[in-house]
């Protein structure tokens, strides 16, 4: 029996799939009998002796396809976050009939030739205005995919989704094999200088999970394990040796190494803009966004990398001197400037992590995310610990709206392991929709926290809740949809809309009345001192100049390549060396991914050309939350209906643009995030 040949999803299930019975050799038959399925709706709906209307295309098209819509979502859950060789090996063998069917679908000439007849009228259709959007993003995606090319190029564009789709699985895979593959084991005193317990007590229970030796400590390549060790260790040779290692990701020569396969994506895509008519994968990708150009985003950037630049500049004078001051009189290369921007932090604004983490048990951290939920938008969330889960760290949830209905259902799954991929991200098991009778969402958060020992809880640090309100704020996206049709539902808008919703939870935690009601030491009771926040607050700014120097350097090394017209892609270390060098990028900061494992870039293509989508966002969320601030009340009534109705119901329903306006009453203007990093007054 093959449980996902059939429907799942009882009402007494939360509508969630049967993890337990779930195989990876299930997925295969599914895979092409659901889209054996789907080719046959199309055909059917392009057979449709009726003249093309809105109900026979369109809403069938967004009604077709469901069946391996939900197949493709288990399996993306699963493998991101319980993979095993046998899913990989499905992934591997998937990617390209998978790509090859998308491409198929999306190009089907007699369906695309019923949409184009429904555009071309579209004005006498008499449809409402979600019914309209729905028509033209359909449309566009399938002139986007080449539907409108000839059948030469046609044939070329689905040879290169199925190449690409390889490729991408590929980078993927090499990436989370070299993070697997690297351990730096602590065994002594004096190898684990500096770090303090709460660091030491990660890479301890990260050691047992491995089954090291007793008293061994583990430095894995995953975030919550080596920005700490970076930040604390006091061994600056075994710091260097980490950084390599994890800036060395996709690099090391051997069979994971990803830079050919970097190379060839970016020369693929280049071939893929060329048949739709671009110089370049930047013109082609960045048409179907909000900002509409490369000069739009580049303006962006630049005025950010400046004013970074020069922040920089400050922050290192006193990492320099704290340097001095601690007796290193060596340069200051990259594996050392967090460990001295921690010691200026100390110095400079008393803020130890280690005084700061016992406030944040992460179940505490839960809990005030939910109650801003409700106190927003007056969600309830109550556990349901009898629902199918895939790992017994997940939990599940039953999201209930204000008047008491069923909303969604939400799964919670929060710690780092092994067989999980490295980050945090939000996704789907189903998406919600009215269209039919209504389905309700089941959304899933996903981070990587590194666990506490059996005997104490997990407890966060200030980036870690920032992470955890972010993707709560796409879960928020997802289960607050009220969209007709399913594909215009929840995340599914254009990439750089998207980061608004999450960003813009951030800013809750952050707030010192937020933190009053919610901050507890986890041994006392003690609510958070005030003098606590107080420090928290004015070393908010501190080291901002670091970090965006990192993001923006990636977000342009992106840009500059995916901007390139030649055919034939360059050697992607030289690139990313000579365009830093053209920056004029401080080698001391470093940036946030290095091209050879930059997975935004290369699994998959929507982040391509749109790293810059989190500053984009960035640009809307602060003049978001500026409407609260104005309210005088950052749980304004009016204000959070306003939001929840105009930005997070409509999904894609409606043109970003006119969503935010909708929203504000204007557009977003650029000082709010300027300010809000301290770039303001360069
Ligand atoms: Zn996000």
């Amino acid at each position: 029996m093959n449980p996902l040949l059939s429907d799942w999803g009882g009402a007494s299930e939360g509508g969630l799939p049967p993890f337990s019975m779930v195989r990876a050799e299930h997925f295969e038959p599914a895979f092409h009998a659901a889209m054996a399925a789907q080719r046959a709706e199309f055909d059917a709906i392009a057979a449709d002796p009726q003249p093309p209307s809105f109900a026979n295309t369109a809403a069938a098209l967004d009604a077709s396809g469901r069946w391996l819509g939900r197949v493709e979502m288990l399996f993306h859950t699963l493998n991101a976050s319980r993979s095993t060789p046998e899913l990989q090996a499905v992934q591997r063998c998937m990617a390209a009939p998978l790509a090859a069917h998308a491409s198929w679908v999306a190009m089907h000439q007699g369906v695309f030739a019923r949409l184009d007849d429904l555009l071309r009228r579209v004005d006498s259709l008499g449809l409402d205005a979600e019914a309209r959007r729905l028509l033209e993003r359909l449309h566009l995606e399938a002139v986007r995919a080449g539907a409108r090319l000839g059948a030469a190029e046609r044939q070329r564009c689905a040879e290169l989704m199925q190449e690409l789709a390889e490729l991408n699985t590929r980078f993927a895979q090499n990436v989370m094999a070299d993070e697997a593959g690297y351990q730096l084991v602590l065994r002594s005193e004096a190898e684990l200088a500096g770090l303090p317990e709460f660091a030491r007590a990660v890479m301890r229970q990260a050691a047992a999970e491995r089954g090291l030796a007793p008293g061994d400590h583990l430095v894995s390549l995953s975030r919550s394990h080596i920005v700490p060790f970076l930040t604390f260790s006091a061994r600056r040779d075994l710091r260097e040796q980490a950084w390599r290692a994890w800036v060395g990701r996709g690099e090391n020569a051997g069979e994971t190494d990803n830079r050919a396969i970097a190379q060839r994506i970016l020369s693929l895509r280049n071939e893929q803009a060329r048949l739709h008519g671009q110089a370049s994968f930047a013109d082609y990708q960045l048409l179907d966004t909000m900002a509409g150009s490369k000069g739009a985003v580049q303006g962006l950037l630049q005025r950010v990398w400046d004013a970074a630049l020069c922040a920089t500049e400050r922050e290192r004078d006193a990492v320099r001197a704290a340097a001095l001051a601690h007796g290193a009189t060596h340069a200051l290369e990259a594996w050392d400037w967090r460990f001295y921007a921690e010691k200026v932090r100390q110095a400079r604004y008393a803020l130890d992590e280690a005084e700061l983490k016992p406030y944040f048990p992460l179940e505490a951290m839960v809990a005030a995310m939910f109650d801003c939920a409700g106190r927003l938008f007056g969600l309830r969330f109550e556990r349901r610990p009898g629902w199918p889960v895939y790992h017994p760290d997940v939990q599940a949830y039953e999201v209930f709206d204000a008047d008491g209905s069923h909303r969604a259902v939400f799964l919670h799954d929060n710690f780092a392991r092994l067989g999980k991929r490295s980050g945090a991200w939000m996704n789907a098991l189903r998406w919600h929709r009215l269209e039919g009778g209504r389905q309700t969402p089941v959304i899933l958060n996903t981070n990587n926290f590194a666990k506490g020992a059996p005997d104490s809880p997990t407890l966060l640090c200030l980036d870690d809740m920032r992470t955890l309100f972010h993707e709560f704020g796409h879960g928020l996206h997802g289960m607050l949809s009220e969209t007709r049709f399913e594909r215009l539902s929840g995340t599914q808008v254009l990439r750089d809309f998207v980061e608004l919703p999450s960003q813009l939870m951030e800013h809750w935690i952050a707030d010192p009345a937020v933190m009053r009601r919610h901050c507890r030491h986890w041994q006392s009771g003690a609510p958070i001192p005030e003098a606590l926040i107080d420090r928290i607050r004015a070393a908010e700014l501190f080291n901002q100049g670091y970090e965006t120097v990192r993001y923006t350097a990636s977000a342009l090394v992106d840009l500059a390549i995916h901007s390139l017209e030649e055919e034939e892609a360059p050697d992607i270390s030289a690139f990313e060396r000579d365009t830093l060098a053209r920056l004029g990028a401080p080698a001391d900061c470093g940036m946030n991914h290095r091209l050879a494992h930059f997975q935004h870039l290369f699994v998959g293509d929507s982040y391509a050309a749109g790293y810059y989508v989190y500053l984009w966002a960035e640009v809307l969320d602060c003049d978001a939350f500026e409407a609260f601030k104005e309210a005088g009340d950052l749980f304004d009534a009016a204000t959070a209906a306003r939001y929840r109705r105009h930005v997070l119901a409509v999904g894609n329903a409606v043109e970003p643009g006119a969503t935010y306006r909708a929203f504000r009453g204007r557009d977003a203007r650029i000082e709010p995030m300027l300010k809000g990093r301290g770039l303001l007054q360069v």
